[in-house]
This record gives C-alpha cells, structure tokens and sequence, in this order.
C-alpha cells in the first residue's frame, strides 16, 4: 500500500541544535551553529517514513546573532513557500533556544498560513552525550506534520511539550527543561512521538494579524529599559538619542522605574515616542494605571513586547491603538 507521507520543509538557523563541542561532556562553550540541516537530518533514524522531509539552510548562526533583518527575510520565505507549494503540510524551523521565544512571536504575527510552523532547538550540542536535539527535532516534524497542530498559530517544541509562542520563554541557562509558559503551560505534550494537544491559544495570530511585512525592508527600532534600584535617566536619554521610536519599560513589580528616570520616559511619550509598561517579574499582567499612562504590555514579557510594538508602529503611533493590539495578540 502506498501511504501519502505528510509534506514538511525544514528551515535551518543554526544554535545549539547544531552546535559543536570538543567531548561528549562539553555542554558549556561549544560552537553553536555547526553542522547543516542535512548532516542533522542524517542523525534520525528512519526518518523517510515520518514525513516527505526537505532541508534548506537558512543561515547557520547563534540566535544572539540574528537581527530584525534577519526576521523579515525568513517571514518573507516563510509565506512565499507556503503560497508557492500548496502541498507543503508544515514547517520546522531549526533555532538557537536564547532568542527562539522572540522570533517564535514575531512569526506567530507575521506567517501568513494557517498551518504548523514549529520552532525548534536544543540546549545541548550535537556532539553532547545525551543530546537532546534529535528528539526535539523528530518530535518537531512530528507537529508539524500533524492536522490537530493547524490554525495554533506557531508553536515551539521542546523536551516533549509543545508551546504557543506567546506564552512561551527560556526560563533557565543550562538545563533540558528550561522551556516553560509560566502563566499559562502548555498546548500539548509528544509522547511515543505522538503529539495530543490539549488547549488553544485564544490571542489572534497569523492569519488573523493587521500586520504585513510583505513590502517591509526594516522594523522600527524599539529598545527595553530595565528598572533597578538607583537607575537614573541615562539610558533613556541615550536610548532617544539614538533615535528609538518605542521604548519597553522592564520595570520591577507592575512596571515601575525610579523618579529620574520615569520623568524622562514621561517627556519623551508626551512628545511621540510609545512607551510601553511592563515588568521584569516574567509573570503577571500590566494593565492601564492612570489616565494618560504608558501603553500597558498585559502579561507579555518585554521582549515579546518590544515585537509586538515593533510590528504595531509599522501601522500606527496612536496610543489607544497600540493598546488595543496588546489586548489583541
Ligand atoms: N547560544 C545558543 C543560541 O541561542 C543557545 C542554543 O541554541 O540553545 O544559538
């Protein structure tokens, strides 16, 4: 009997997942970004019989490496594959796990399909014993593959579970387990390679997004400031100085900075630049304090909202609706 294999394409970025190291015992160190999609793919056995797998390499580098540019090519790649190759079931996209959560996101509001598309990585390198990237690799194609993973928006598969990309976030440096969605946990599980899903992200995303990069050559520049005992208006000013169109506050509790530096944030947003409020606890929604406070983040981290606000100023700059997009996606 002639079984019609599931169609998924594998996009390569490099990270640990293809990184080198110089023992078995080196986890520490290692060159990230190594090896190729192929040499990867060679690692799985029989493979041929999950999936009609195709490679193609995308870049080969750290995730600390990868830039906006790099996320508006890979977006435009991404939709131009699906639209050409309507065959295709869904998409793996291999990727260093220090930035995943932030493409993860940026994808999820960009990719214009309704199908899988996965991140994946691993935190110990190719050469590692114990690796654990060939079975996040195999259980990745394996949610791509599977009907039940369409319309989740993208999604991230590590150590057996599976995560919306808005929820999810690298939660320790080193260890296997360092994925987690610390609000919210996850969508589902793979066990015995079988992914089961379990609950639906309800914030919109892909298809349902106002935003398109199809015509996009770069993002507008947001940074994150970090809130602190002692922290004065340095870094905000230098930050405007440089010409941020959006500023995070990552401030400690529900958003707060210290008077100097508050004062500065305060005078920049009167005169345009959106300043978005949110904490630095990693968990907890910020909501609207004041009449005429900073754009609130909800429960998004200040890395995912620093995506979101990118994205938002590529339509607007009014505040009020830059707040609706946070209650939106
Ligand atoms: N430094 C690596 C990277 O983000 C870590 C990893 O892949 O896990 O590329």
């Amino acid at each position: 009997m002639n079984i019609q294999l599931p169609k998924v394409r594998i996009l390569a970025t490099g990270g640990t997942i293809a990184g080198q190291g110089n023992s078995p015992l080196q986890t520490m160190g290692y060159k990230a970004g190594q090896l190729s999609i192929a040499e990867l793919l060679s690692t799985i056995p029989s493979i041929e019989n999950i999936a009609t797998i195709s490679g193609e390499q995308f870049a080969n580098l750290p995730s600390s490496d990868l830039t906006p540019t790099h996320w508006l090519k890979l977006a435009k790649r991404i939709n131009t594959m699906f639209t050409e190759e309507n065959d295709l079931d869904g998409l793996v996209i291999t990727h260093g796990t220090d930035t995943l959560e932030e493409s993860a996101y940026f994808l999820n509001l960009v990719v214009k399909t309704e199908k899988p598309v996965v991140l994946v990585g691993a935190m110990r390198p190719a050469t590692a014993l114990s690796s654990d990237g060939p079975m996040n690799l195999v259980n990745a194609i394996r949610v791509a593959a599977s009907k039940h993973a369409v319309g989740l928006g993208v999604l991230v598969v590590m150590n057996d579970e599976i995560y919306a990309s808005r929820d999810v976030t690298k939660t320790n440096a080193n260890r296997l387990d360092t994925f987690g969605a610390l609000d919210f946990g996850t969508v589902g599980t793979i066990d015995n390679g079988n992914p089961e899903i379990y609950y639906r992200p309800t914030r919109r995303h892909t298809v349902h997004t106002a935003f398109d990069i199809t015509l996009l050559q770069e993002l507008p520049r947001v940074d994150i400031v970090l809130g602190y005992v002692g922290a004065d208006e340095v870094l905000v000013t230098a930050l405007l100085g440089a010409g941020a169109k959006g500023i995070i506050l990552a401030g400690t509790g529900a958003g707060h900075i210290s008077p100097p530096a508050e004062r500065v944030l305060r005078e920049a947003y009167q005169k345009g630049t959106v300043i978005v409020r949110g904490s630095r606890t990693g968990t907890g929604r910020i909501l609207p304090q004041l009449p005429h406070d900073f754009i609130a983040a909800d429960n998004l981290s200040p890395q995912k909202a620093r995506v979101l606000l990118m994205l938002a100023l590529t339509l607007t700059q009014d505040p009020a609706k830059i707040q609706e997009m946070f209650f939106t996606y």
